[in-house]
């Protein structure tokens, strides 16, 4: 079957927050075409329940430099201060501008913004917990997307619904566009542009326990890794304390923000050890440290591998009012009523630091002199501004995809002004025809989903909040391993229309190129040894 060919200004990868923002912006300047493997607005940033930073002072004093101090400290410093500084700086600014695009957020007694507490937000450089998330409910993530979606409907910009990219084609140093296969037919499409956006979001789907959605399996990420873009901080990996037991499900951090606390099975309040100011809503990585640990020596609820999160002493109403989605969570799944019982939680794997090197605007890195790819673009959790350091504090994920999302719409309408448009070359797009007929044709013997739990639960095991030499090293081999067999994986389903096994068969090995990104020596390891030789020179200085 021949390819069908588009031509557009600017290709966007994703319908998430970012891609939408950025959207918007690119489309102020050109036609704008976003792909999405999933219906626009399934993108896993509607899931995003808990709220968007942003120190608008409505509930009490607030600024940005203490937004500011709370994100470098909350990323262990490793952060890049510059980009920090242009986030929260734009967060105000950001907030306004969502309400007038027609976000409902949910509001004060005096009709303002309302605001709640959040980990690791504080004021006066972390003297006491202050009210910073803007949220509308628990379905923040939700009510952005649909409004942006709608100025984006507004704004002409054109989507493909259900279009899987399998390449982005870069050639001498210059991105030219994207080669994707449309789900319904499974015919191959060539996009070719001026400018192409990756902002493809994270890929959770590595760990066995996640938050994150199926779809999260960091396609992108893989691909351009595999075309020689260099990955930045991929082995910080965030877990957040509070995922339903068993299942991974998130409870937002904003139970907490509301007054919720967490319980060890001695029924002690154990975060008062831990982090004796901020207690419970002490940044994510070290309450996740804390539930590990109390599990660890025995003091899990009746000594099994939970703790517990109390919601019971506050009101139903406050319940009902701010945090109905968790709430119905727990009913679902779990059948308790989180007004009357406590909710039983544990660490699950929910936000890639790392990702694809940026500048503030967008434009792809290449290399540590900060050389660009030039037509190439990346925002949102897919790429790595270098914001949340080792650690992103709540909230603060939203408010990136849509600062850098627009910032890199503005970038790519002043950098492809009067510039060549992007062409596809046929031999891309044999190749990946020749990949999904080799796939299609298979007779392996190896079945994804075996590979695919296989390669989770080692993640889980030996690569998620505690990281040990010999785990690391035992789990680069059997990854290896899995990486060979899954070029052997034979498919139930030959069909070329709606083949979602075929889909799950590349999304498998994305993952686990991704996994070895994040596992090696190069990576845990490897950042181990800079510490150690960091350690050393400041013990000369
Ligand atoms: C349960 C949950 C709750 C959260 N709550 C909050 C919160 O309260 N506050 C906060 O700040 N952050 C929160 N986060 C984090 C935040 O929601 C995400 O980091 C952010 O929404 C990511 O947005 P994005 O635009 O980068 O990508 P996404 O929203 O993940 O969108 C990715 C897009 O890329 C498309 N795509 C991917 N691969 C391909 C491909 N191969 N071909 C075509 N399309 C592709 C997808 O279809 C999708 O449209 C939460 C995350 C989770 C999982």
């Amino acid at each position: 079957m021949s390819a069908v060919f588009h031509k557009y200004d600017t290709v966007i990868i994703g319908s998430g927050l970012a891609g939408l923002r950025a959207a918007l912006e690119a489309s102020r300047h050109g036609s704008v075409a976003v792909l999405a493997k999933l219906y626009p607005t399934r993108c896993h940033s509607t899931a995003a329940q808990g709220g968007i930073a942003a120190s608008l002072g409505n509930e009490e004093p607030d600024n940005p430099e203490w937004h500011f101090y709370d994100t470098a400290k909350g990323g262990d410093f490793l952060g890049d201060q510059d980009a920090i500084e242009v986030m929260c700086e734009d967060a105000i600014r950001t907030v306004v501008e969502l309400e007038h695009m027609g976000v409902p957020f949910s509001r004060t007694r005096e009709g303002k913004i309302a605001q709640r507490r959040f980990g690791g937000h504080t004021r006066e450089f972390g003297r006491a917990p202050v009210r910073r998330a803007c949220y509308s409910a628990d379905r923040t993530g939700h009510a952005i997307v649909f409004a942006l979606y709608e100025q984006c409907m507004l704004q002409k910009v054109e989507f493909f619904p259900e279009f899987h990219v399998f390449d982005i084609v870069i050639d001498s140093g210059r991105c030219h566009g994207v080669v994707a296969m449309e789900i319904e037919t499974g015919r191959i499409h060539a996009f070719s542009a001026r400018a192409t956006l990756v902002a493809s979001g994270g890929y959770g789907r590595v760990f066995k326990t996640t938050s994150n959605a199926h779809a999260s399996t960091g396609d992108c990420l893989s691909i351009l890794l595999n075309r020689g873009i260099p990955l930045e901080d991929m082995e910080f990996f965030q877990f957040h304390p509070t995922g339903l037991y068993g299942l991974g499900i998130l409870i937002t951090e904003g139970a907490r923000g509301e007054g919720g606390i967490l319980i060890n099975g001695k029924g002690e309040r154990f975060m008062e050890h831990y982090a004796p100011t901020i207690k419970d809503l002490a940044p994510r990585d070290m309450v996740s440290r804390a539930i590990l640990m109390e599990v660890r020596e025995g003091r899990g609820i009746d000594g099994k591998d939970y703790v517990h999160l109390d919601l019971t002493h506050i009101p139903r109403k406050i319940i009902e009012e701010r945090l109905p989605e968790i709430s119905t969570f727990c009913k679902i799944y779990i059948g308790i009523d989180p007004s009357e019982e406590p909710i039983p939680v544990l660490p699950t794997a929910h936000y890639a630091m790392g990702g694809i090197p940026t500048d503030v605007d967008g434009r792809v890195l290449r290399n540590e002199k900060g050389d660009t790819v030039e037509g190439l673009y990346a925002a949102g959790e897919c790429a790595c501004v270098s914001i949340h350091g080792a650690n992103r504090l709540g909230c603060n994920s939203l408010l990136d995809t849509v600062v850098f999302g627009r910032r890199a719409g503005k970038a790519i309408g002043v950098d492809t002004r009067g510039g060549e448009p992007g062409r596809i070359p046929s031999d891309v797009i044999d190749k990946v025809t020749e990949e999904i007929d080799s796939l299609l044709n298979s007779k392996g013997k190896e079945r994804i989903g075996n590979l695919r739990a296989s390669m989770q639960r080692q993640m889980m095991e030996h690569c998620s909040v505690f990281r040990t030499e010999e785990h690391l090293s035992g789990l680069i081999k059997t990854l290896n391993e899995l990486k060979d067999r899954a070029q052997d994986i034979g498919l139930a389903d030959r069909s070329k229309r709606f083949n979602t096994e075929l889909l799950e068969a590349v999304e498998l090995r994305h993952l686990i190129n991704l996994a070895e990104a994040i596992a090696p020596l190069c990576s845990a390891e490897d950042r181990k040894q800079r510490s150690t030789l960091q350690r050393g020179l400041s013990q000369k200085g």
